[in-house]
């Protein structure tokens, strides 16, 4: 398998051809954006820590059924993944009150949530990822009615095998994002999962260990996403 063309170039990864067109390699930036693009930074090694925390995540998952386009880790940057076309599309889920939900509805952060919550939004860094209602997808035409409960049956299901994964090494899961894309007919879970995209609490301290030590210039950001890895890589 030969490394192609950069297709495409994102703020945290770079996607890459190959001379299979079912496989593209993605590669793990050291970049950290926040505020749609705004805030920028070049943390040394996060590029390598967030290729080998996703690598565990998708296996774990993969292990217990749910369809994701990881295929291998192929070195400390890079992993193999089945080529998907992407519904511009994020799926949040959330279990605890925190950022923009917090913010929305007025809720203190950490604030315990009646019911796991699923929202919507578009990516679009210009529009700040607008929040979509079924009706939204819909009239944009950005996924079928069935594609829309396919993905937020997986991300439920997700978030049950996520949570008690985490728990058990004493993190608590308290929202993340994912992407989701089409291949030959089916929805796989694309994208990444790793302190970038979720927000990690410690059980005992509630110490962040997630991409808001950047956000919030909180400081030690990557040693927070080795410590994550650490605890991914205990035998449980
Ligand atoms: N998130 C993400 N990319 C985005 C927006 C959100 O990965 O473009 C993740 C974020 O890290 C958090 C969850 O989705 O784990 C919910 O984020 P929220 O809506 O609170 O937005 P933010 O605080 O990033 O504005």
């Amino acid at each position: 398998m030969q490394k192609g063309d950069l297709l495409y170039e994102g703020k945290a990864k770079r996607v890459y051809l190959t001379d299979d067109p079912t496989l593209y390699i993605v590669e793990y930036k050291d970049t950290a954006t926040a505020f749609d693009g705004l805030k920028k930074e070049e943390l040394t090694n996060k590029g390598v820590l967030n290729n080998s925390i996703a690598a565990l995540f998708f296996l774990m998952l993969q292990g217990a059924g749910v369809p994701t386009h990881f295929i291998k880790k192929l070195n400390e940057r890079e992993m193999l993944v089945k080529a998907l076309q992407i519904i511009p599309m994020e799926v949040i889920v959330r279990n605890i009150a925190a950022g923009s939900l917090s913010k929305r509805l007025g809720l203190a952060e950490g604030a315990p949530l009646a019911c796991t919550v699923l929202e919507f939004n578009l990516k679009n860094d210009e529009l700040h990822d607008p929040m979509l209602n079924h009706y939204h997808i819909q009239a944009l035409g950005l996924a079928t009615p069935q594609e829309v409960a396919r993905m937020e049956e997986l991300a439920l299901r997700i978030n049950d095998l996520l949570r008690p994964f985490l728990e058990k090494r004493d993190i608590i899961l308290v929202d993340f994002k994912l992407e989701f894309g089409r291949s030959q007919g089916e929805i796989f879970l694309g994208d990444e999962i790793s302190p970038d995209t979720c927000r990690f609490w410690d059980a005992g301290s509630g110490e962040k260990l997630d991409k808001d030590r950047f956000r919030r210039d909180l400081g030690g950001v990557t040693d927070a996403y080795a410590e994550v890895l650490r605890r991914l890589q205990e035998v449980k």
